[in-house]
């Protein structure tokens, strides 16, 4: 069913994703050692704004996971790299904002969501799934693992440096209720916390919050053993901290442009 790739040798652009990989697998395993862990996190690579030919190259490098933030851009990609690679394409990680009206196609392609970040966005995306499982067979969809973003940024807006808004996710004191409301949605499954960290803070400081908030969340749910965090800029602190999931684009993909 796969189609081979472009080679390394053959194609410039899969050169320079092998070696751009490369040293991103490098600085995590290193990570992890300096951290004393036996474990590594899995390696979601971000393709936002970076075409489907390049998620063909990553698959064919031994990438297992794509991560993108928008329905629009997701969507087809998806679909395009499913007809090309079959049941080898890599699972789909949806980690950006998400309206309640784009749920229904997020649930066709998503492996995950880590970016749920209300009651609202729960519900409409256990429906989403429900009505897949009406229409497909309740054996032919799985429970969507999902994760509860949480906004580790505990400064007022009028605290943060000029210019720097929030980066999405749950406020802390309305997480309890985001992990409540998904532990019981049907078709979902709580598997764990998200963050981005702020601008102009520490983000060591940040991964430990998560870190602290998902031993909380764990004793309550055993299941939700993840922590997604760590971007480009990051990795180190979030897997000092504990990271299961890093989430890399740039370091990568190369730059983007203004968009994502
Ligand atoms: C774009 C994005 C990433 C990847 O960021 P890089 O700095 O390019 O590594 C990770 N997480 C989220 C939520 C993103 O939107």
């Amino acid at each position: 069913m796969a189609e081979s790739a472009p080679s390394a040798a053959a194609d410039p652009r899969t050169a320079e994703l092998a070696a751009r990989l490369d040293a991103v697998r490098e600085r995590i395993s290193r990570a992890a050692a300096a951290a004393g862990r036996a474990d590594l996190p899995r390696l979601v690579v971000v393709t936002k704004t970076h075409p489907a030919e390049d998620v063909l190259r990553l698959a064919a490098l031994g990438v297992t996971d794509v991560g993108e933030n928008r329905d629009q851009e997701a969507r087809p990609k998806a679909a395009e790299t499913a007809e090309r690679l079959g049941s080898d394409a890599p699972r789909w990680h949806f980690i950006g904002q998400l309206q309640t009206n784009k749920a229904k196609h997020v649930v066709t392609y998503a492996a995950a969501v880590h970016s749920v970040d209300r009651v609202e966005l729960v519900d409409a995306l256990s429906r989403a799934v429900v009505l897949r499982r009406e229409r497909e067979g309740a054996d032919a969809v799985a429970d969507l693992d999902c994760l509860v973003q949480v906004d580790v940024d505990e400064r007022a807006d009028e605290d943060r440096p000029e210019g720097i808004g929030p980066r999405g996710g749950a406020p802390l004191d309305r997480v309890d209720a985001v992990a409540a409301r998904l532990a019981a949605a049907e078709g979902l499954r709580l598997r764990g916390l998200m963050c981005v960290a702020p601008r102009g803070v520490d983000p060591a400081d940040a991964f430990a919050r998560l870190a602290g908030l998902g031993e909380r969340l764990r004793a309550e749910h055993p299941q939700a053993d993840v922590l997604s965090m760590g971007m480009s800029a990051d990795l180190e602190a979030a897997v000092a901290a504990g990271a299961t999931h890093v989430r890399i684009g740039s370091d990568i993909l190369g730059a983007r442009g203004h968009v994502g």
